[in-house]
């Protein structure tokens, strides 16, 4: 019979170090809409510009409607320093007119469907529905994929198949959450180059650890 390396309970307790090492960054807002737009300007920007950009769009627009009636140039203006700022300034306005237009103005609450949404893939869509509908879904972002693989979660380099790895292999109950805590401990420990592996509270799980240390 094959052993398995990791049990829920392992997991859970790798969970939980790595929690309590990294406590998550949330976004500001808990609604799905505002949590879609601000997931959209959040790659390859820094929390505290994506958090700041996403408020004052909040302050002016206030929901969907007023976002979808909103002017490129405006949008442009106030999230002057997110990255990649001219297509996302389109692509917050088109994804507000998508979901008033389509969704009546309420985000939908399944994968296929918002993965329908231009530029929303597979990990957008899954922190939209974890952080905004409370639906026990991975997101497999950078550092998802990066400590899922050094840890020996899971064996790939596509986030696709690593979501369906760590779906198997986690437990539900830890889906929710599980993103953003991963995020930080990415951010802090496991970092891309030079991971803090002898500061990491969960060295002794991991298979990056094990192979790699004198
Ligand atoms: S031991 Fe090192 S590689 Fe493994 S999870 Fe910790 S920081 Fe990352």
């Amino acid at each position: 019979m094959v052993r398995k390396q990791f049990t829920d309970e392992v997991i859970e307790e790798m969970v939980k170090r790595m929690d309590s090492q990294s406590p998550p960054h949330h976004f500001e807002f808990q609604d799905p809409f505002w949590i879609l737009i601000t997931t959209i300007m959040s790659h390859r920007t820094k929390d505290a510009v994506t958090d700041a950009a996403a408020r004052k769009l909040f302050e002016k627009y206030n929901d969907c409607r007023g976002l979808a009636e909103a002017k490129y140039e405006d949008v442009l203006q106030i999230i002057d320093k997110v990255g990649f700022k001219t297509v996302k300034a389109s692509r917050v306005i088109d994804t507000a007119r998508l979901i008033l237009e389509k969704y009546d103005g309420h985000v939908p609450q399944t994968l296929e469907s918002l993965t329908t949404i231009k530029g929303v893939g597979r990990k957008t869509a899954n922190v939209v529905l974890a952080d905004g509908f409370h639906i026990p879904s991975i997101a497999v972002d950078t550092h998802v994929l990066r400590i899922s693989n050094r840890l020996g979660w899971a064996h790939s380099d596509n986030p696709d198949k690593t979501e369906m790895e760590l779906r198997t292999l986690i437990p539900e109950k830890l889906w929710l959450g599980l993103n953003p805590m991963m995020v930080e401990f990415g951010k802090k420990i496991c970092r891309p180059v030079g991971p803090k592996c002898t500061e990491c509270s969960i060295s002794e799980f991991c298979d990056f650890y094990k192979k790699n240390k004198k």
